[in-house]
C-alpha cells in the first residue's frame, strides 16, 4: 500500500534493474522504483511487478519520498554521463547520511570521483559491481560493493540476502574497499572473463580445424570437462552451445558470424594494467583477438592471399587431453595475472583488497564462477600475501603436471597455423616468470647504446648506474 515505506529505491527498469527489484522483493524487501521513461514503471507494475511489494513512482521526488531513512537509492542505468546527470538530480532531494548505489558498469575512476563529490554533500556513494547477467540479477548475482563504507551496515542485509552463495553457504558479496574499489574488482572480473572465453575459443578452433571434431563430439568433451577441475559456467554454456540445434536441425553456432563485439571493460582492464606496468598478457591478447575478429572483411581478403603451413595429418588421440591441460594451465596463469593487477592497484590506491574474499565473491553468481575459484580462495587462505598464484603449492603442482601437454598444444597450433594468442601468451608468461635471467640485459645495452639511458651491473650493488661509450666516438 502507498503508506508503507520502501526499504530501497531502484532507478532504471531495464532488464537488470527489473530483475534486481524482483529478487529483492522476493527476499521480503519493499522496493520503490522509477524509470526515466515513466511508461516503463507502469508497464512493470502491471506486468512482472504486479501484486508484489513494489511501489511504482513517477518522479524522483516521489521515489525519495517513499523511502525509509537512511534512504537507499540504487541506480541500474546506462554507465557514463547518465549516472552523473542522475546524481545531480538526486542529491538535492536527499539528506546527509542518505545512500546512492550505482550498480551499473561504471569506470572505477568515475566511481572514485563520485564518492568524493557525494561526500562533499554528506551523501554516501557506493559503486558496486554486479555480475551474473539477467538471470543472476533475478536469482542471485555476485555483488562487489565499494565506496563509502559507512553505508555498508545499511545495505548489507539487502545485498547479502539477494546475492549468490558459495557451496559452503558464504555470500558472494562482501565489502570490497573504499573509492571505486568495487567497480575496479568488477572490471578485472570482466577482463578475466574475456580471457576465459578466448581460451575456450582457441581450444574450440583447434578441436574443429586441427582435429576435425564434430560439434557433437566437442559437446561431449566439454560436458565431460565440466565434471572435473574445469567445472565452470563458461565451460557449461560452451557445451550447451555446441550441442544446440535449430528446429531445422542445423547447429546455430555454425551460422553465427565470427566477428566479436565488446563494450569496453576488457579494454579498461588492459589500460589499467598498462598504467600500473603489470603484464596482463592473456586479457590483452583476448581484447586484441576480438579486435582481429572484427576485421572480418580484411581477413577474408587476406585469407585468399596469405598461405599457412601445409597441414600435418590430424590425429585426435592424445590431443584432446593435452587441450584440457593447456586450458587449465593457461587459466592458472590468467588468474595469477589478474590477481597481480588487483594487488598492484590495491597497493597504489591503499585499498588493502582481500584476495581470498574476492575469489569467494567470484565463486558463484557471476559469469566466471567455477570450482577453480574455490581453489584460488584456498590458496589465499593458506597465504594471504601470496605473490603469485603460480607460487602456491597446489597451482605450482598443477602447472607442472599440465605443462607437457600445454607445450604440445601451443607447438601444434604453431605448426598447423591455428592461432592461439592466449594459450601461447600464457605459456610465454610462464616461461618468462620462471626465468631468473631474461634477455633484458641486451635490451638495456641497446637503450644505453642509442640513448645513453644507462644500466645497472650484476657485479655491482643495485641502484648504481653505468654508461658505456659503445661507439668509441666523442
Ligand atoms: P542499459 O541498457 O544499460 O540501460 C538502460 C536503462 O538506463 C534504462 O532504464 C534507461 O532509461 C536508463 N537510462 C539511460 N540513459 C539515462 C539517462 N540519461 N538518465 C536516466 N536513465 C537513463 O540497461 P541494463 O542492461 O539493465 O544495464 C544497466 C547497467 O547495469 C549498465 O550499466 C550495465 O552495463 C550494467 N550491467 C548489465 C549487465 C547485463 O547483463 N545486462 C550485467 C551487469 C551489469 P529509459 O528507459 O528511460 O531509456
Amino acid at each position: 500500500s502507498s503508506d508503507t515505506l520502501a526499504d530501497i529505491g531502484m532507478v532504471g527498469l531495464a532488464v537488470m534493474g527489473e530483475n534486481l527489484v524482483l529478487n529483492m522483493e522476493g527476499k521480503g524487501f519493499t522496493v520503490a522504483c522509477f524509470n526515466r521513461t515513466v511508461a516503463k514503471v507502469d508497464a512493470f507494475i502491471e506486468g512482472r511487478g504486479a501484486n508484489k511489494n513494489i511501489i511504482g513512482c513517477h518522479s524522483l521526488e516521489e521515489l525519495v519520498g517513499t523511502l525509509s531513512r537512511p534512504r537507499k537509492v540504487m541506480c541500474m542505468i546506462k554507465a557514463g554521463e547518465a549516472v552523473d546527470a542522475l546524481m545531480a538530480s538526486l542529491m538535492p532531494l536527499l539528506e546527509p547520511g542518505d545512500i546512492i548505489i550505482d550498480g551499473g558498469n561504471s569506470h572505477y575512476l568515475d566511481t572514485s570521483r563520485r564518492v568524493r563529490e557525494a561526500r562533499a554533500h554528506q551523501i554516501l556513494f557506493v559503486g558496486t559491481g554486479i555480475s551474473g547477467g539477467e538471470e543472476g540479477a533475478l536469482i542471485g548475482p555476485s555483488i562487489m560493493p565499494g565506496g563509502a563504507i559507512e553505508a555498508w551496515d545499511s545495505i548489507r542485509p539487502i545485498f547479502q540476502s539477494i546475492c549468490a552463495v558459495t557451496p559452503d553457504g558464504a555470500p558472494c558479496c562482501e565489502w570490497v574497499g573504499p573509492d571505486g574499489a568495487g567497480h575496479f574488482v568488477k572490471m578485472v572480473h570482466n577482463g578475466i572473463e574475456y580471457a576465459d572465453m578466448q581460451l575456450i575459443c582457441e581450444v574450440y578452433q583447434m578441436m574443429k580445424e586441427g582435429l576435425k571434431l564434430s560439434n557433437e563430439e566437442m559437446h561431449g568433451i566439454f560436458s565431460r570437462w565440466n565434471k572435473g577441475r574445469l567445472d565452470s559456467y563458461l565451460i557449461e554454456i560452451t557445451s550447451e552451445i555446441l550441442g544446440f540445434r535449430d528446429e531445422d536441425g542445423s547447429y546455430v553456432l555454425d551460422l553465427i558470424l565470427d566477428s566479436a563485439q565488446q563494450k569496453g571493460t576488457g579494454k579498461w582492464t588492459v589500460n589499467a594494467a598498462l598504467e600500473a606496468g603489470q603484464p596482463l598478457t592473456l586479457i590483452g591478447e583476448a581484447v586484441f583477438a576480438r579486435s582481429l575478429s572484427a576485421l572480418k572483411d580484411e581477413r577474408v581478403l587476406a585469407s585468399r592471399v596469405l598461405e599457412g603451413p601445409v597441414q600435418p595429418a590430424g590425429e585426435a588421440g592424445g590431443m584432446v587431453d593435452d587441450l584440457q591441460e593447456a586450458l587449465y594451465a593457461s587459466k592458472i596463469v590468467s588468474y595469477a595475472q589478474g590477481f597481480q593487477i588487483l594487488s598492484a592497484v590495491s597497493h597504489e590506491e591503499g585499498w588493502d583488497l582481500d584476495h581470498g574474499g574476492i575469489a569467494r565473491m567470484w565463486r558463484n553468481g557471476c559469469i566466471i564462477r567455477s570450482v577453480f575459484l574455490g581453489d584460488i580462495e584456498k590458496a589465499f587462505i593458506r597465504d594471504p600475501k601470496l605473490a603469485s598464484l603460480l607460487l602456491d603449492q597446489f597451482f605450482k603442482d598443477a602447472v607442472h603436471h599440465a605443462q607437457a601437454g600445454w607445450r604440445r598444444v601451443v607447438a601444434a597450433g604453431a605448426l598447423r597455423g591455428i592461432p592461439m594468442p592466449t594459450l601461447s601468451a600464457g605459456l610465454a608468461y610462464f616461461d618468462g616468470y620462471r626465468s631468473a635471467r631474461l634477455p633484458a640485459n641486451l635490451l638495456q645495452a641497446q637503450r644505453d647504446y642509442f640513448g645513453a639511458h644507462t644500466y645497472e651491473r650484476i657485479d655491482r650493488p643495485r641502484g648504481r648506474h653505468f654508461h658505456t661509450n659503445w661507439t668509441g666516438h666523442g
